[in-house]
Parts: C-alpha cells; sequence; structure tokens
C-alpha cells in the first residue's frame, strides 16, 4: 500500500510500500508529521462526524469507528486541508530537527511517479506492482497534484529561510515486528 493515513485519537498508519520508496528519515519525519497535523486540525474527526452521519452510526458505541471501510480512510481531504497538512507539518518536522528538504524530496518523487504511472501509465518494464501502481493510483486521486505540493513546499522553504537545513539522515530499520514478534 503506497499511502499513510490518521485516525482520530491520534494513530497514524503508513503502508510498506510507502515506506519503500522513502530514502531519508526526514522524508518519512514530514509525511509522519502530515498525518498527525490531519488530526491535530481535527480534519479526520470532521470526516468522522458527516460519514456516521450519513450512516447513521453511533459513534459513542467504540465498535462504530471500525465499521468505517478502510477506502474511507484511504479517501483523503479536502485541498485545502492537505495544503495545510503538508505545511503543519513541515513546521512540526522542522521543529523537530529535520529538513524540510524531505517533503521537496517526497514530493519530487511523487511527481515523477505520478508522471510514469499515472499520465504516462507504463506498462512491460515497470518497477512497481500493479497493486502498487493501483494503490499509488487512490494516493495521487485523494491528494493535490505533487507538482503543487512541491511548488507550495520550496515557497514555505523560500519564505521561512530554511535553504541551509538541507542535511537529512538516511533512512534505515531498527526492527521489525511481525504478528507481535520481533524479527529483526
Ligand atoms: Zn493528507
Amino acid at each position: 500500500m503506497i499511502n499513510a493515513f490518521s485516525l482520530p485519537g491520534g494513530s497514524v498508519y503508513i503502508g510498506e510500500g510507502m515506506l519503500d520508496l522513502m530514502m531519508t528519515e526526514d522524508e518519512l519525519a514530514n509525511i509522519l508529521a502530515h498525518e498527525i497535523e490531519h488530526i491535530d486540525h481535527y480534519h479526520c474527526v470532521e470526516r468522522v462526524q458527516v460519514e456516521a452521519k450519513l450512516k447513521d452510526l453511533n459513534l459513542e458505541l467504540l465498535g462504530a469507528l471500525l465499521q468505517l471501510p478502510l477506502d474511507f480512510w484511504e479517501a483523503g481531504y479536502h485541498k485545502d486541508e492537505e495544503f495545510e497538512a503538508d505545511r503543519e507539518g513541515m513546521y512540526l518536522a522542522v521543529r523537530s530537527g529535520y529538513s524540510p528538504y524531505g517533503a521537496v524530496d517526497t514530493f519530487e518523487r511523487f511527481a515523477k511517479l505520478c508522471d510514469e504511472y499515472v499520465i504516462h501509465a507504463q506498462s512491460p518494464d515497470q518497477e512497481l506492482s500493479e497493486l502498487a501502481i493501483q494503490s499509488l493510483n487512490g494516493y495521487f486521486r485523494s491528494h493535490p497534484l505533487p507538482s503543487e505540493r512541491l511548488a507550495e513546499a520550496n515557497r514555505l522553504i523560500a519564505q521561512e529561510h530554511w535553504e541551509t537545513r538541507k542535511e537529512q539522515k538516511p533512512f534505515r530499520i531498527e526492527y521489525e515486528v511481525h504478528n507481535g514478534a520481533y524479527v529483526k
């Protein structure tokens, strides 16, 4: 799954396919911060309340949240909420000591992927599986164009004079847990 999403209450999920695309810890920090900002600005709470009304779910019941389908969580938010999460996420990542270029590099990679797999739908020797491409398409449908997000990220870097904060930490996996057991 090449996507990331957050639930009210603070859980953030990030797909393995998305992790596979990351080259630096700063890219991961910017993605996580983006999802945290959706929670912090109550974007996901509003969506849950709308969906619950439509489906007549009683959110007082703990199980009701789990009745919302996965594609609801993957569907994304309004365009202005996405830009808000990008912008506030970059502030959060920078305040935590990460490079804002983590966001820039991620959006550049998304722009390239969007061009290769969505605009010019590559086929025979493509590096990604059909499934990965499907989830990538879902991600691009639910987010503003990567080229627009990239332009906004660069604009914020110029505005905040963050140009010197270029250094990023390489992405590495500390440990893995499968079904509750450490495997590495
Ligand atoms: Zn988002």
